[in-house]
């Protein structure tokens, strides 16, 4: 039908780790979602985007099966499912469009806190339990060791406690749940953040050009998150130093300062964050009136 070369169409998780930073990406991107949780489709007020609520698992099928054009899912999720659908003999294609600033998290094999570790052989013909069989399965094959994998989606921490196994391969973003139920972590096997990915199709070209100005927004708000504007007056003799401290700036805007012949003020964007060392040093070669302020949106 009409609506389905029209409007975008977006798969993200319903609720979960993903969630929250997900919704403030859309809003930051002038995405307006009408509310209602509960809703497994839910409409933008503003822009030809529909957003559908599934479970993360389901994110990388819906965007390989064509039924939506866009989703948002951890890498780690992705690669799994991938692995699982190639052995299903399923359709593994679609296009990774952008790599998201959250979502960071690390796979990882932990073991009970008083075992010794001296690297995976150690766990060698022993049982471990992990949502994640086929990522691990690959680092065990590449490592050459033998292992019993326990199939668990939830609670994989409680297993050695519980008996169900002798280690884990799970998610880990602190290190605190692993610590309170008496794990150590021992080695990482895969690193993971939230991607954008899309269907291996081209869109049809109305929302080829919706999707083409969403990205642009995505990227923005993304570079404007660590992004800083700093300004300042500043000695003319000592600009070149000034601006060899300045993190990550690009060139700055030099301005005279009216009845001084020997200050300017300069203004410059950072692309990285400002450290209190940096302002310290900034002051010590004699700037004055040194303020830095968060970027809202960024374009270009
Ligand atoms: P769903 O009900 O949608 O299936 P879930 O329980 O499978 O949710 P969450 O725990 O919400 O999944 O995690 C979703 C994704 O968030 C993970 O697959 C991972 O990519 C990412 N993530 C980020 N930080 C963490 C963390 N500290 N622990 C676990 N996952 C994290
Ligand atoms: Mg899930």
């Amino acid at each position: 039908n009409g609506s389905e070369k029209k409007r975008l169409r977006i798969a993200i998780q319903k609720s979960g780790r993903l969630t929250d930073e997900t919704l403030k990406l859309f809003k930051d991107s002038g995405i307006k979602i009408s509310s209602n949780r509960d809703h497994l489709l839910a409409h933008a007020e503003n822009l030809p985007i529909d957003i559908l609520r599934v479970r993360d698992d389901d994110i990388p099928g819906l965007v390989m099966d064509h039924v939506v054009d866009w989703g948002i899912v951890g890498q780690n999720v992705l690669e799994e499912t991938t692995m699982q659908r190639d052995l299903d003999g399923m359709y593994t294609g679609f296009n990774e469009v952008l790599k998201l600033n959250f979502g960071d998290c690390r796979l990882s094999v932990a073991v009970p806190m008083e075992e010794e570790w001296h690297g995976l052989s150690d766990l060698e013909g022993k049982k471990i339990a992990t949502t994640y069989p086929h990522l691990l399965r690959r680092v065990m094959k590449n490592a050459g060791v033998n292992f019993r994998s326990v199939l668990l989606t939830g609670s994989v921490e409680v297993a050695p406690r519980a008996g169900l196994a002798d280690a884990i391969c799970d998610l880990v973003c602190t290190g605190a749940t692993l610590q309170s139920n008496g794990l150590k972590e021992v080695e990482t096997i895969y690193t993971s953040k939230a991607v954008l990915i899309g269907r291996d199709q081209p869109l049809f070209p109305e929302k080829q050009a919706i999707a083409d100005m969403i990205i642009e927004r995505f990227k923005g708000v993304m570079s404007a998150v660590e992004s800083r504007y700093i300004m300042m007056n500043a000695p003319k003799a000592k600009l070149e130093q000034i601006r060899a401290i300045l993190p990550g700036a690009e060139n700055p805007s030099i301005i005279e300062l009216e009845g001084s012949s020997d200050r300017v003020a300069l203004h410059v964007v950072s692309r990285e964050k400002v450290f209190w060392e940096t302002l310290e040093q900034l002051k010590a070669l004699g700037a004055t009136s040194i303020l830095v302020v968060p970027i809202e949106k960024m374009l270009g």
